[in-house]
């Protein structure tokens, strides 16, 4: 059975892996273990999610004091941090 790296990013992107059946989850698991381009991947989107639900919790405490803009901004520069940390 072959996963390749685009089957996995694209589970993961859609965040369907509990979806996949579990002996194509196991080879997908392994596949990312063994694979650096995976691996790199999952670690970032695991990064982006973590910066995701930081923002979340800033938004719930300032939130009603920021304005529509500066909160783009502020979710853009999170992105930004979470790609610069991975060069
Ligand atoms: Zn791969």
């Amino acid at each position: 059975m072959m996963i390749t790296c685009k089957q996995i990013a694209k589970k993961m992107a859609d965040q369907k892996l509990h979806e996949v059946p579990t002996f194509q989850r196991w080879w997908m698991k392994l596949h990312i273990k063994m694979c650096v381009v995976c691996g790199s991947y999952q670690q970032d989107a695991e990064k982006f999610q973590q910066a995701e639900s930081k923002f979340a919790e800033l938004e719930e405490e300032y939130g009603s004091k920021l304005d529509a803009d500066f909160k783009q901004k502020l979710k853009d520069k999170l992105r930004e941090t979470c790609k610069e940390d991975n060069i």
